[in-house]
């Protein structure tokens, strides 16, 4: 194998770091499951099967990644391994367009959101580190940005006329003042 340079170390160093946080984080779900799944038996068996699943999955995750990153990072020219890494990287919008949804809630309002989604198109280039190679890669995607949220009142519901109480008509006496009045008697 021939002597790999800084920059190379460094991009598999890189690469059999990420492969082995995926492992772990991958062998600790798996690891999870089958202590979970593992239920009705001891618990020295429930910790020695979610361990051994967990290394299992750990080692099998970890080198597939390397694998995988390894051989994305050999360059195709002049097959140079670990050779590869991103240079350069221009993000580019190529439409905006207003949009919104309408939200019915209970309690009859509106929650009305709106936001501006961006088309964007992303280019990656990619640069050998021994022959110079360079490779562009174009992907697009959409983003959300200006996120808001606003309630819109529920509509007035029309109240029942016949509710309102009807005005005291002028001219009527109340009770009130002739109740007060046999009672106490004058005395001259
Ligand atoms: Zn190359």
């Amino acid at each position: 194998m021939t002597k790999l340079s800084p920059e190379q170390e460094a991009l598999k160093a890189g690469i059999e770091k990420s492969a082995g946080i995926w492992g772990a984080i991958l062998g600790l779900i798996a690891g999870g499951i089958a202590y979970w799944a593992l239920g009705g038996q001891s618990s020295a068996v429930r910790i020695g099967g979610a361990v051994a699943i967990l290394v299992v999955v750990l080692i099998g995750i970890r080198s597939w990644r390397i694998k995988a990153n390894s051989s994305a990072a050999t360059c195709a020219k002049c097959s140079a391994t670990f050779s590869i890494t991103r240079t350069d990287h221009v993000e580019k919008v190529l439409s905006s367009e207003p949009k919104e949804t309408r939200e019915a809630q209970p309690d009859y309002s509106t929650k009305v959101t709106t936001w501006t989604e961006d088309l964007v198109e992303t280019t990656n280039t990619y640069t050998c580190a021994k022959c110079g190679d360079t490779e562009a890669k174009v992907s697009q995607h959409t983003s959300k940005k200006d996120e808001k949220e606003a309630i819109e009142p529920a509509p007035v519901k029309e109240k029942p006329a016949a509710k309102s109480k009807p005005a005291a008509e002028p001219g009527v006496a109340t009770s009130t003042k002739s109740k007060s009045g046999p009672k106490g008697s004058p005395k001259k």
